[in-house]
């Protein structure tokens, strides 16, 4: 049970998002400068350990306080949050599938920052269909007993890799199983095992945050790194984690989403154009209102989503839902906030523009939201079939 005082905590965290972050954000961001200074004031608040357990080290943050977090970074700068979903996407691994061993191994580090993960699926030859990765892990026998694997392939689009140091790595180890995924593994992968990271992808928005192609060129990794110690188990782990991964995501879309209204509610009272503040000429009205709507309701869907993660549910239909709305909302709302700043939206001396840039990647990141709307569908099949 967390003993920490979750709204003590925002209220320190948004004073310094407001004080530190969103004064600096413009000239970093437009840098594409990795945010350092930043990053080490969310290790010393223990962001790097807000959702692993206690007795690891961890705060022990529900998904609920989380989101709430996430929420209020996204506010100021969305990439921030990129830092720590990952890391905490790879302790959740290991906390919910990892062997006794491996959690007293790797969840300290990991809350201490010592360790600081990233999650490598997707290759450059497939993102949603996890089950054609090409990345394999082959074992070789050291003793009559023990053994390594082998890792060799290439994943792209990490983040994470270049400034962290650990990845969780879906593989194959069996390239010929039928059904596909009964052959597929995750391991936990320090760096200076001797994966490389040969160069930063550059992108759109989400920028100061790394993401990266990574090169296994035949990475010795002890068996004892096998999420587990069982093959075969990666694809339904990986699927797990993409719950927490899903909701995370949703929250960075309220964040994005409400900071796309707080502007346009600032801006819509300050101009004037016919003698009155544009927030009086209805066109305007209606656009504030829809937004404030979409926040709300996409707010109300992550918390649901959350709570259900919380209290140890299947959540892949509410955490589906809040992805798809939260993220479309944050696409909408940059849009709307853009048309609303006329020019000064377009300004890359404004925040607006980078919402608008930063939006679009929360529909294709942990699942695009094609593929949540084949999920909650499949989900609402087998959910009304099972009453
Ligand atoms: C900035 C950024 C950071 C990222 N960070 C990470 C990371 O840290 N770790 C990681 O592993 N990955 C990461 N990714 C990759 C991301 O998860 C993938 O891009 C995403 O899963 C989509 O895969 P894809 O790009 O290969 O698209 P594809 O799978 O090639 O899909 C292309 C299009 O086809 C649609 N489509 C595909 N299959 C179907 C289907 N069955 N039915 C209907 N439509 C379908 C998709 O919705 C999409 O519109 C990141 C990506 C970006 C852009």
């Amino acid at each position: 049970m967390a003993t920490i005082d979750e709204d003590a905590m925002l209220e320190t965290l948004e004073r310094w998002l407001a004080s530190d972050v969103v004064p600096n954000v413009i000239e970093l961001e437009h840098a594409d400068r990795y945010p350092r200074e930043m990053v080490e004031q969310m290790r010393e608040f223990g962001l790097f350990a807000a959702t692993i357990p206690e007795e690891y080290g961890g705060l022990g943050l529900p998904a609920s306080a989380y989101v709430r977090i996430v929420e209020a970074i996204s506010r100021a700068w969305m990439s921030l949050t990129g830092v720590i979903n990952t890391h905490l996407m790879v302790a959740e691994l290991v906390r919910r599938y990892g062997t006794d061993d491996q959690r007293a191994h790797f969840l300290p580090r990991l809350a201490a920052a010592e360790l600081r993960g990233g999650l490598a699926l997707t290759e450059p030859d497939c993102g949603t269909d996890l089950q054609a990765v090409r990345t394999t892990a082959t074992r070789a026998a050291t003793t009559a007993t023990d053994g390594v694997y082998v890792l060799r392939g290439t994943k792209m689009w990490i983040t994470n890799a270049h400034e962290g140091n650990c990845l969780a790595v879906l593989v194959k180890t069996d390239a010929d199983a039928e059904p596909r995924h009964s052959g597929m593994s995750l391991f936990i992968v320090p760096k200076d095992l001797g994966y490389t990271v040969p160069r930063k992808l550059g992108k759109l928005g989400y920028k100061g945050v790394d993401t990266c192609e990574v090169v296994f060129d035949d990475v010795v990794v002890p068996e004892d790194h096998l999420l587990g110690g069982v093959e075969g188990r990666g694809f339904h782990q990986a699927v797990g984690a993409l719950e927490l991964g899903r909701i995370n995501i949703a929250a960075r879309g309220v964040g994005v989403a409400d900071a796309a209204l707080r502007a346009s509610l600032r801006y819509a009272q300050e101009r004037h154009t016919m003698g009155r503040p544009i927030v009086e000429h209805q066109a305007i009205a209606l656009k504030l209102a829809d937004m404030a709507c979409r926040v709300e309701a996409s707010r109300l869907l992550v918390q649901r989503a959350a709570g259900a993660f919380d209290r140890g549910e299947r959540c892949d239909l509410e955490a589906g839902m809040a992805k798809l709305v939260a993220s479309e909302a944050a696409l909408e709302n940059a849009t709307e906030a853009m048309r609303i700043h006329g020019a000064y939206g377009y300004s890359t001396e404004d925040h607006v523009e980078r919402y608008y840039r930063d939006a679009p990647l929360l529909c294709i990141g942990e699942g695009t939201n094609e593929i949540q709307r084949i999920t909650i569908a499949k989900q609402l099949v087998s959910r009304s079939n099972a009453t």
